[in-house]
């Protein structure tokens, strides 16, 4: 059976199968230190650290020994190009040396990195997140999801509404009211979802991205506190806005009294100021994780100022004790010292710029494999990042997105890589640069996705 076919070229998927194989035998007999951890790994619930680590393709974890830059180097010795970057939360290089130095001055020579004090670096840092992305309030927290948990409950308090929209196949952490489908006119839970709270339709609903008239209909049911949305999906691959659909967002988002929160922790690809900035987007609440703190934890939300007004105008909400939800290590001195050096000194306008430009330089010699060997697929940049999908056109949603994954396609890719030295994320096949990927990492790359290409359609 054919997996993809085009006029001219065909992918067996009994090759694909043989090639998978033979990359598998490549990579155990490769990585002997890694298997031998992993066997080891006893009291390791599912032998990994956390159960998101079991997606390797194959068969068991590569094992870090160090990083730097835009590289890893893993326990057996292999120096690998990272395009990975811990999914974004190492976008700024493995430990930058502007972050080393804040860090170790903060933990090692100052002392201190939980007091329940705070350092005047949050002040720097909030004010550097207002610059950036045009919302003036910020507070911290440490992971993306909790940011945007305690984003809903702000926006659930002043709205006094008990529901949350999303987009099909999004992804904002796990997320409670995040984790549902679009089906038919209304939403099913996410297939995979373990241990939901309760039935997906009493707190979310959803629609597809794209999708205006959904969105209308789904708002005119009067319940929704807020629309938790990336400005381009990035967790399905990545799904670009059409012509007109964030300003509809808005509109229609303004019109029903809803607050719009972007979550730009993937999309900070765009710009130092995301999409957000990118494009002049008006959101009420934005949030943002990952990558600011350099690979250090540190998550942050920024409300505007009218919702900052409106959550301050409710003297009834305990924001300190109990509703104080941002958690105890938030804002703590170390990851805000991260924070500020990361987003002052390394992930600057300028970076960027270069950033940016290798994404494009990536693109484009992605775009020339595609359409030398005419296979149905499409690569699509956000900036900074880049993705290959299975499909052509790019996917317009999160649902045709879903239906154009092929996870043996992309284990093969991704063992073929990196049995040849080049790390992608382990979920789909995205790609992301540092201000450490140069133009020549980029390059090789692209050969050896030539190269697999060759070997797919028999060419190799
Ligand atoms: N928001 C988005 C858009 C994400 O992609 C992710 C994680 N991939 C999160 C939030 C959650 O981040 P974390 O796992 O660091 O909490």
């Amino acid at each position: 059976m054919p997996i993809v076919s085009s006029a001219t070229q065909v992918i067996e998927r009994r090759r694909l199968m043989a090639l998978f194989a033979a990359e598998r035998k490549t990579y155990a007999g490769r990585n002997p230190r890694s298997r031998a951890a992993s066997r080891t790994a006893d009291n390791l619930f599912g032998r990994v650290p956390m159960t998101w680590m079991a997606k390797n393709a194959g068969g068991f974890p590569l094992y870090l020994d160090r990083a730097s830059g835009a590289r890893v180097t893993d326990l057996d010795g292999h120096e690998l190009l990272d395009f990975c970057l811990g999914d974004t939360g190492a976008m700024a290089g493995h430990s930058p040396a502007a972050t080393v130095v804040a860090v170790t001055r903060r933990f090692a020579e100052l002392g201190g990195a939980t007091t329940m004090m705070p350092t005047e670096d949050a002040a720097v840092a909030a004010t550097e997140l207002a610059r950036r992305f045009g919302v003036p309030q910020w507070s911290f927290a440490l992971t993306a999801t909790d940011a945007n948990r305690w984003a809903l409950r702000l926006a659930r308090a002043v709205t006094d509404r008990p529901r949350i929209l999303v987009n099909s196949y999004c992804y904002h952490g796990s997320v409670d009211e995040s984790l549902i489908i679009a089906d038919g006119a209304g939403g099913r839970p996410r297939p995979g979802n373990v241990g939901a709270p309760c039935d997906v339709s009493i707190t979310i609903r959803v629609a597809d991205y794209n999708d205006v008239d959904a969105l209308e209909r789904q708002l005119a049911h009067g319940d929704v506190a807020a629309v938790l949305m990336e400005p381009v999906l990035t967790n399905i691959g990545i799904v670009l806005p059409e012509p007109g659909y964030l300003d509809a967002v808005r509109h229609l988002t303004r019109r029903a009294g809803v607050l719009l929160i972007n979550d730009e922790t993937h999309t900070i690809s765009a710009g130092p100021g995301g999409c957000t900035r990118a494009w002049g987007l008006e959101p009420d609440i934005v949030t943002v994780g990952k990558a600011i703190g350099g690979g250090i934890p540190a998550a942050a939300l920024g409300l505007s100022g009218e919702t900052a007004a409106q959550v301050s105008a409710r003297t009834d909400l305990d924001l300190i004790d109990t509703g104080g939800v941002g958690g105890t290590l938030a804002g703590n001195a170390l990851s805000v010292a991260a924070m500020r050096a990361t987003l002052t000194a390394v992930l600057t306008d300028e970076a960027f710029d270069g950033m940016i430009a290798l994404g494009s330089r990536y693109t484009t010699g992605v775009r020339r494999v595609i359409e030398k060997h005419d296979l149905p697929w499409s690569v699509t940049q956000l900036g900074a990042r880049a993705e290959y999908r299975f499909a052509r056109p790019a996917p317009r949603n999160g649902t045709d997105s879903h239906r154009a994954g092929d996870d043996i396609l992309d284990d093969f890719l991704h063992l073929f890589l990196v049995n040849r030295g080049v790390l992608l994320t382990p979920f789909h096949n995205m790609a992301l640069m540092s201000p450490a990927t140069s133009a020549a990492d980029v390059d090789v790359h692209v050969e050896l996705l030539e190269a697999a290409v060759r070997a797919l359609v028999g060419e190799g």
